[in-house]
């Protein structure tokens, strides 16, 4: 008895995935169309919508049914009814959204750290969160949690920063940090898996089942969608792009080795090979190097096309790899422009395999909450797909001692 118990709630909890899921991807519809995209039995849309409506999960939308024969009522998702809160780490502060489920902004927040250490990036996460709790527009809307994207290797299972090289962390387990003092479901992932996951949740790969996410900026990262998930290893360490070789023995990067791509790529490396060429012109920002080429001053050129060069080939190892049907290019690191993209669409073509699939390259408009908004898709991504018990997520064990 007991284990027909258990199945049965197995199988309700992966229904109630399969209707969320095509809601999420295809908009509202009739039950009649849920059973017929999900092929699910009328009985089990009936049980499993009536919960999802009783738990405010769901709505019904009455306004679509008179365009509509027979006038089925449409069900969709309730976006509005629940707040996630979605926290990018940076190097001296954090940028915190309070989004809805589909991951529209409601309000946000920057908090300077006053110090680099867990302590203190708790400290300011703690700050985020009270006042986008406190200015909340409608309080009675439920918190799901708070997402938290940092660059690093991040072991998300266990929510434990492995190591981030930027922040000089090495085996910090942040989530149980960050959930102890802030006392709601807490997330934590790799800042371009944040990202991803809010792609695939409802930005422009919502249909896509296999693809990948670069992020340039401070650093140079990567996400990998397999399948419909993104791909997370228990060690953390996957999409690491930035550090794939690109130049033995070349540029020092961050990470402590040589020759990474990232050394080439990422914004400030491409202000410090400008500025050991020019060391007279003392530029501080990419965004300097795009304003000489504005002003017909080509000296930057050569070193963006460079960096684009080394990047479209990235992508193009990266595709024979995985054969992504999509790839797309975001983080603040896009204003770079036209002189990297072209260089990089031209080498990704270069080194396209001979009659394999060659996916779309699409460079995303980057908007500063663009991370945050990731941030919160590690609680929406849970709650919409994880443990039915997402109130309280599982706490991780302890790791070893190092
Ligand atoms: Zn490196």
């Amino acid at each position: 008895m007991r284990a027909r118990k258990v199945d049965q709630g197995a199988a309700r909890a992966m229904n109630r995935r399969l209707i969320l899921d095509e809601l999420r991807r295809e908009g509202p519809m009739s039950r009649t169309r849920i059973a017929q995209q999900t092929s699910l039995s009328a009985a089990s849309i009936t049980i499993v919508t009536s919960d999802l409506l009783a738990e405010g999960l769901l709505i019904e939308h009455p306004e679509l049914a008179r365009q509509l024969p027979r006038h089925p009522v449409p069900l969709g998702i309730n976006y509005a009814g629940h707040h996630a809160i979605g926290m990018k780490l940076l190097e001296t502060e954090i940028q915190a959204v309070l989004t809805d489920l589909a991951l529209n902004v409601v309000d946000q927040i920057r908090v300077p750290l006053d110090g680099p250490t867990p302590d203190h990036v708790v400290a300011a996460a703690r700050v985020a969160c009270d006042h986008l709790r406190l200015t909340q527009r409608d309080p009675l809307t439920p918190l799901i949690g708070v997402g938290l994207a940092m660059a690093g290797i991040i072991d998300t299972a266990r929510g434990v920063c492995v190591v981030s090289h930027r922040a000089g962390w090495h085996h910090v387990p942040f989530g149980d940090l960050l959930r102890a003092n802030l006392g709601v479901p807490v997330w934590i992932d790799n800042d371009a898996n944040a990202f991803a996951t809010a792609e695939r949740l409802v930005g422009r790969a919502r249909q896509a089942i296999d693809f990948v996410v670069v992020t340039l900026g401070r650093g140079i990262g990567a996400a990998i969608v397999l399948n419909g998930q993104v791909y997370r290893t228990p060690r953390g360490g996957a999409g690491e792009l930035g550090h794939v070789l690109t130049e033995p023995g070349g540029r020092p990067c961050e990470c402590g080795l040589r020759g990474c791509l990232q050394a080439y790529v990422s914004s400030p490396d491409l202000v410090a090979q400008f500025n050991d060429a020019y060391p007279d012109v003392g530029v501080r920002q990419v965004e300097e190097l795009l304003a000489l080429l504005d002003a017909s001053d080509d000296r930057p050129l050569p070193i963006l096309q460079d960096a684009g060069r080394r990047l479209g080939e990235a992508l193009a190892n990266l595709t024979d790899l995985l054969d992504p049907e999509l790839i797309i290019i975001g983080g603040e690191g896009v204003v770079v422009g036209d002189a990297l993209l072209s260089a990089m669409q031209a080498a990704f073509q270069a080194r396209h395999l001979p009659d394999a699939w060659q996916p779309d390259v699409l460079v995303d408009r980057w908007s500063d909450d663009a991370w945050g908004r990731g941030a919160a898709g590690l609680v929406v991504e849970h709650f919409f797909e994880g443990s039915l018990s997402w109130a309280v997520p599982p706490r991780p064990p302890h790791l070893p001692p190092r």
